[in-house]
């Protein structure tokens, strides 16, 4: 068994953006997602297990609506939080979630993109490979 955010979880993957197949190569060739122009760069392989990072073409077309699932779960979470706990008003809640997700979208967008891979390609232990 391996733990919920451990090497080997699908989490691990994801929030490390690691190679979904071995868990050690790295799916960007920049780690720094706020360095706009290498954002979206990846390798074609992993450079450890060799795994394909786009297995078709326009293949993370798909990532846009991981995305978008990720913009509406964490708006959800922010305004209930503001609106229903802090008792903040509308445009103030909107206000903050449109500061949150213009800062946070750099993340949301590797993070969209490991989680699509992630959802085809699955962690083969070293033994498999
Ligand atoms: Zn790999």
């Amino acid at each position: 068994m391996t733990s919920l955010i451990g090497k080997g979880s699908k989490l691990y993957s994801i929030i490390k953006a690691k190679c979904p197949a071995c868990h050690e190569g790295e799916m960007f060739n920049d780690p720094n997602p706020y360095h706009l122009k290498t954002l979206a760069d990846m390798p074609s392989h992993c450079s450890v297990c060799d795994q394909v990072y786009e297995p078709e073409p326009n293949f993370y077309y798909g990532a846009m609506y991981v995305s978008y699932a990720y913009t509406v779960a964490i708006s959800v979470a922010i305004y209930v939080i503001a609106a229903v706990f802090l008792g903040v008003g509308m445009w103030e809640t909107i206000i903050v979630l449109g500061v949150i997700l213009f800062g946070f979208s750099p993340v949301l967008f590797r993070i969209s993109r490991s989680t699509w891979l992630n959802i085809f390609v699955h962690f083969k232990p070293k033994a498999q490979r």
